[in-house]
């Protein structure tokens, strides 16, 4: 048994949150209470927490675009989904977005613990590892990218675009997909991303021969490992 971990709650409704937060916390675990999905994705993102326990149907943001955005921007925390409905579908919907394990309400408050000790215990170190397409790679970690030897550090936004173009090399990521991953709240749009895409190329192409990363005109961005 772990003890003292602290678990991230993302869930809108007042009773069972209230019923969860006081079982961990007199079971000494530390809890942080988000009651919608914006203000749990960003509370997600600063990080410092071992695991999130995410309810499916939630206001502003569902569980299942909220897990999606993590992962999409490096993060590698696992991920325990709660949900009212029981159906095969939403299950196999939720492992593909990155949820680690699934519980269907209700559920006892034993059997909650047991499977947050379960995904604490399995982590998910590979969703934040080093990436690689060609001479490049990218530490989602320390932000850090290196093409050809030549290290540039990146900023936040800088770093989920990337990661999310390398994840798919060589596919083409949708204008849309790319602003959701950068983007969780209002403020990104088409001409930010032109921006950012504009910066990266500078950071990570200009001083070499050929451009890895390739604006596809009217669909998005792909990265390319050679010419
Ligand atoms: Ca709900």
């Amino acid at each position: 048994m772990h003890t003292g971990l602290k678990v991230l709650l993302v869930e809108d409704q007042q009773d069972i949150a209230a019923n969860i937060w006081d079982y961990l916390e007199r079971r000494s675990y530390n809890i942080d209470h988000a009651a919608d999905g914006e203000s749990g994705l960003s509370r997600a993102l600063k990080g410092d927490l071992d695991v999130i326990v995410l309810d499916l149907g939630l206001p502003r943001l569902d569980g299942l675009d909220l897990c999606r955005r993590l992962r999409a921007a490096g993060h590698g925390i696992p991920v325990l989904m709660l949900t009212a409905r029981d159906t095969l579908d939403d299950k196999l919907r939720g492992f593909a977005e990155g949820a680690d394990d699934y519980m269907v309400k209700p559920f006892s408050m034993r059997e909650l613990e047991a499977r947050i000790q379960a995904v604490y215990r399995r982590g998910r170190p590979a969703t934040d590892a080093p990436l690689r397409v060609g001479d490049l790679t990218y530490d989602p970690k320390s932000m850090l990218a290196t093409r050809a030897g030549q290290t540039r550090a990146l900023t936040r936004v800088q770093g989920i675009l990337l990661a999310t173009l390398m994840r798919e090399a060589p596919n083409v990521i949708a204008h849309r997909r790319l602003i959701e991953a950068a983007w969780s709240d209002e403020g990104g749009g088409g001409a930010a991303l032109q921006t950012h895409m504009y910066e990266l190329r500078l950071l990570l192409d200009k001083p070499f021969d050929y451009a890895m990363l390739q604006s596809v005109r009217g669909l998005g961005y792909r990265l390319v490992a050679a010419p």
